[in-house]
């Protein structure tokens, strides 16, 4: 905290601060504006390294649809992948997975409803993909083909798309939109669009759509990356200046969003809806695009607002009665030009009527009282460290994070100073913002009153809905109470420990050559190893894990060893609440959580340099000192039974919670892989916060790993204050328990009805014992890759049953050697049994021939490619050596990994295939609709 107040207070501020002055565009990006009117965005960065991010934007989307091509904005995405002048059908998909660039879905585009994204990562490893990225971009932008067949190819595909989203929530928003958007086209121009223009609008009607929106004049180009922007440039202007300008282009006009006439109010409800939400929506007002600091500085304003806001309804959400599980102010800003404020909240299946009261409260007593100086105090020092984190990484941010910010900066005007120039202007505007002013900004919601107010969820007798005019008298009658007293702020304890523990001292000190890492033991036996590391300039992450876990309970304590983490979480450590403790850390960079998982136990945690003795005192405090709050914990099994109490109402819920109960046999010890009301019911407090302090009081064989922007001279006296201290029993060996839990063996087969949308879902398993050996591991990876090219090949464009799906697949070593391969298929109930056996008959293929080496090439270049970009990540390593350390693996195997990739071949591939496909275990569970019974 030190650092922040003394920025704060030495900070020399110019005399005055010109309001009226424009934020520029930071200085190292190249931007300019060819003839025909598209613009361009170039930026050297090299994080990661030898990579670039290529973009072309349209700005145009769904808005823009005329009547008779509702949806086809979002097609004519589809359609750059289905053919151009330059790559054929799909080739465009295999270009890019032979230079490690993964297809998937929508994943290399998106349409929303004023603007279209093309997204091309392009491995530099060869330098000429930058160029073909560049043909593939100019391609998209004026050579798309859109032949009659393919356009009625994909449509079948769109429909998959379309059936994935329905379901009760959209049933339900569908009735809202055209309240939050009265007076707009926008509840008229969802981007996924009308099923029934997809399935028959005219092939002339997709093409005009592209011929109208698709032209320089509404495009960018941007590129970042590890790259020389003169060459870049050139590429751009060599690509780009050939295309035409529009003859007499339609004109590319704003939607408008008038505000509100007057308060309206929604009551609308779904049976397979499983919990309510509750909205309060101010009227949209044209949001301030001047780009001048005085909007920044309002910029400022409204997110200390918010941030303080937030906090209070957390701590509502706390409550021992609590009126909601869930709470959240903030701004909805994805209507173009217009901003918007909303007030949500779900008491899950509790009381609505408390829960709308509680939230009009909420602002009632923010509109009359505004915000207390503490909490304003709080709101701005974790503001500033938010930014000076970002700052201190400044040369260290992803290609893609920058590109995001070009992209805005494009469509919308939104400012790019760059994070130096930002900050700058962080720490210069928040200095003179007061809390007066922020709690002024709050009269905005008292003029501004005409409101649309919402209330979605199941159709349930006793949950006693108000009508549309209960809830405005309600809120009404709540807008006159005087009752309301201002917010009480409770003083907080001003360290996390008076005292510190008696440390202990490093023993023993060795270099792990293949990490390149040290490893120490701690005189209790405490083992850390540490990987200083230069990707991030102030990132430090830790993990620390060993065996143990829920294995050790029986059936009486299920639930009190699955929930006793979240149960301690929510109860605090020390002497501070979880609010409290908020409190105490406003400001700071850390965050640190304990796991009890089936097998291990463990802890991780994340800070910057400044804040890491806070995290490993945080670490000390949750392994030693749980706190106990009784009302917490009732607060904890109150919010928990409300939000699930309906959970079964989903179709897909209850077809999973039936297929689980098949796959482990009805085993009283099965994975939780549905949350139910009643399992809150069997926990005790007592024996949870027993079974905590079981798991964690006694430290020995804790291994800790430490990964990032720090110093070992450093960061070693602090962990023999802190890790060294932690209390260990000598001798103890921490073992798990194997419970025989397994997945069912021989055929089963399960159909199962639910569901009011012709929607179905295949789940396919198969399973088997074998011997854990990470070469296997890795082949059994490469045939689920493989599998999973093959299947959006054949069953989705073959066989236009899917718009998604595939599989996954995974070997145990613990509890026992066990390898288990999923296939997954969302789809309408008239293609389950043609996408059944289309995918067995892919899976006999591989069993009889193996892979075509082609897709064993593809899958090669995708994994050395993210392998190369991981490696350049802390998150990556840490997650690598805490497996590696639990496992026992090979460290050469994770060091060198593209070695061990390029020695896969087709017969490894095959070998796999034949004994996941071969073992005769095979349970499929289909999810059928009601009606086709
Ligand atoms: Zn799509």
């Amino acid at each position: 905290m030190l650092l922040v107040c003394f920025q704060l207070s030495t900070i020399t501020l110019p005399a005055q601060v010109n309001l009226q002055e424009k934020l520029p565009l930071n200085p190292k990006v190249k931007t300019g504006q060819l003839k025909n009117g598209l613009k361009y965005y170039i930026l050297e960065n090299k994080m990661p390294e030898k990579r670039a991010e290529l973009r072309l934007v349209v700005n145009a989307g769904s808005i823009n649809e005329d009547e008779d091509q509702l949806g086809l904005a979002h097609m004519a995405e589809h359609m750059a992948f289905n053919g151009t002048k330059n790559f054929r059908k799909n080739e465009i998909i295999s270009f890019l997975q032979d230079i490690g660039v993964g297809f998937g879905n929508d994943l290399n585009a998106y349409t929303s409803f004023n603007e279209t994204v093309y997204i091309l990562p392009i491995p530099l490893q060869n330098k000429e993909n930058l160029e073909k990225g560049m043909q593939v971009l100019e391609d998209w932008a004026h050579q798309v083909s859109y032949m009659d067949e393919d356009i009625n190819d994909e449509r079948a595909i769109i429909l998959e798309e379309s059936r994935l989203g329905k379901g009760a929530d959209d049933r339900l928003y569908r009735q809202l939109y055209p309240k939050l958007f009265a007076g707009s086209r926008y509840a008229e121009r969802l981007p996924i669009g009308k099923d029934s223009i997809i399935s028959n609008f005219h092939p002339d009607a997709i093409r005009r759509f592209y011929k109208d929106w698709y032209r320089p004049d509404l495009m960018a180009v941007i590129v970042v990356g590890d790259i020389d922007t003169d060459e870049v440039e050139a590429m751009i202007k060599k690509h780009f200046s050939k295309i035409k300008k529009a003859k007499k282009p339609r004109e590319r006009a704003e939607e408008k969003m008038p505000p509100y006439e007057a308060s309206s109010v929604l009551v609308a409800t779904d049976h397979e809806a499983i919990a309510y939400s509750i909205g309060i929506s101010y009227p949209f007002f044209p949001a301030d695009k001047s780009n001048t600091l005085e909007s920044y500085r309002n910029y400022l304003i409204e997110s200390l607002l918010f941030r303080m806001f937030n906090q209070r309804l957390q701590e509502l959400v706390q409550q021992e009665n609590a009126p909601f599980v869930t709470g959240n102010i903030g701004s909805l800003d994805w209507v173009r030009g217009y901003k918007m404020y909303m007030l949500n909240a779900s008491p899950g299946t509790g009381d609505v009527r408390k829960a709308l009261n509680a939230l009009a409260e909420e602002m009632e007593r923010a509109i009359r009282f505004g915000f207390t100086g503490p909490e304003f105090e709080r709101a701005k020092k974790s503001l500033i460290a938010n930014y000076e984190r970002s700052y201190n990484n400044r040369d260290k941010t992803s290609s893609a994070e920058l590109v995001d910010e070009l992209i805005g900066h494009f469509l919308e005007g939104e400012p790019v100073p760059g994070i130096e120039k930002e900050f700058e202007y962080v720490q210069q505007l928040l200095h003179g913002i007061t809390l007066d002013e922020v709690n002024r900004k709050m009269e905005w919601f008292k003029q501004n009153s005409n409101r649309v107010i919402y209330i979605l969820g199941p159709d349930k007798a006793e949950a006693n809905l108000p009508t549309e005019a209960e809830v405005l008298q309600s809120i009404a009658a709540v807008e006159s109470r005087q009752d309301i007293q201002p917010y009480e702020e409770k003083r907080v304890s001003g360290s996390l420990m008076e005292e510190l523990p008696a440390g202990g001292k490093v023993v023993n000190k060795t270099v792990n050559e293949q990490y390149n890492a040290t490893e120490i033991t701690l005189s209790n036996g405490v083992k850390v190893t540490l990987k200083p590391t230069t990707f991030k300039n102030d990132e430090i992450l830790m993990s620390a894990t060993r065996f143990g876990g829920k294995s050790l309970y029986g059936e009486a304590d299920k639930y009190n060893a699955e929930y006793a983490v979240q149960i301690v979480s929510a109860m605090g450590v020390g002497n501070f609440s979880p609010t409290d403790l908020r409190k105490m850390l406003a400001g700071k960079n850390v965050s640190v959580s304990p796991s009890i998982s089936t097998l291990t136990e463990g802890v991780r945690g994340s800070s910057v340099k400044k804040d890491l003795e806070t995290m490993l005192q945080l670490t000390y405090l949750y392994l030693t000192n749980p706190r106990k709050d009784t009302a917490l914990f009732n607060s904890f099994i109150n919010r928990n039974k409300l939000q699930y109490a309906n959970i079964g109402a989903n179709p897909q819920v209850a077809f999973l919670d039936t297929m689980y109960a098949v796959l482990y046999q009805n085993h009283p010890l099965a994975p939780v892989a549905i949350p139910k009301s009643s399992n809150f019911e069997k926990v005790n407090l007592d024996r949870a916060l027993e079974i905590y302090k079981e798991r964690f009081a006694d430290a020995a064989g804790l291994h800790f790993v430490f990964v990032g922007s720090f110093d070992e001279a450093e960061i070693i006296p602090l962990l023999e204050q802190y890790l060294g201290a932690l209390p260990t029993v000598p001798g103890t060996t921490h073992e798990f328990a194997d419970n025989q839990v397994r997945m069912v063996k021989g055929k089963e087969f399960l159909k199962f009805h639910k569901g009011k949308e012709k929607q179905s879902l295949i789940l396919a398993f198969y399973n088997g014992q074998a011997p854990y050996s990470e070469e296997f591991e890795l082949n059994i990876a490469a045939l689920s890759e493989i599998l999973n090219i093959r299947i959006i090949e054949e069953l989705r464009e073959k066989v236009q049953g899917i718009y998604g799906g595939g599989t996954s697949g995974a070997l145990s070593k613990y509890p026992t050697g066990e390898f288990n391969f999923v296939l997954q298929l969302p789809c309408g109930p008239e293609k389950v049994d043609t996408l059944i056996k289309a995918s067995r008959e892919e899976f006999r293929l591989m069993m009889e021939k193996g892979p075509d080496p082609s897709y064993l090439k593809k899958v090669k270049e995708q994994w050395k490619e993210s392998y190369r970009a991981n490696i350049q990540q802390n998150n990556y390593w840490l997650e690598q050596i805490t497996q590696h350390i639990i496992l026992g693996k090979n460290p050469d195997r994770f060091v060198n990994y593209e070695k061990y990739v390029d020695a896969l071949t087709e017969k490894d591939i095959q070998e796999a295939a034949k004994l996941v496909f071969g073992s005769n275990n095979e349970f499929i569970a289909v999810l059928m609709p009601e009606e086709d019974q």
